[in-house]
């Protein structure tokens, strides 16, 4: 996929903060956080959203599943809790067609914003 934000960043053609890189996906801290902690995981293979998925990509949304998991015990931000959240569409408030999962936590006194 050309032109594509995210592609480059798992490709090592773009600087991101990298936290994880494993065989399935790659993990970096969002450039405009949303929370005191907030990363981004998304699948090496390109694919334009959750509403874009063909039937073989659905091991993907594991696999994101798990490394946000892994991200989040390795932080510790697992003792408090977090958010997992997939936008879907310009509706959705998607605006990098790549898929990716946010992990956010860190609030203060664990209490998230209601309108994230
Ligand atoms: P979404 O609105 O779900 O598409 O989320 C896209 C997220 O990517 C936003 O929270 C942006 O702050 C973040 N973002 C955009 N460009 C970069 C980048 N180069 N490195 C890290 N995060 C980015
Ligand atoms: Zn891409």
């Amino acid at each position: 996929m050309t032109n594509c934000i995210f592609c480059s960043i798992v490709k090592g053609e773009r600087q991101a903060d990298i936290v994880a890189s494993k065989e399935e996906c790659v993990a970096f801290k969002d450039i405009q956080p949303k929370a005191p902690f907030h990363i981004l995981v998304v699948p090496r293979k390109h694919v334009a959203s959750v509403a874009e998925m063909e039937d073989g990509d659905a091991p993907l949304i594991g696999q994101l599943i798990r490394c946000a998991k892994v991200i989040a015990e390795e932080s510790g931000i697992d003792k408090t809790g977090y958010k997992l959240v997939f936008n879907v569409g310009r509706g959705g408030g998607q605006i990098i067609d790549h898929i990716h999962l946010h992990l956010l936590g860190g609030w203060n006194n664990n209490e998230p914003p209601a309108n994230i």
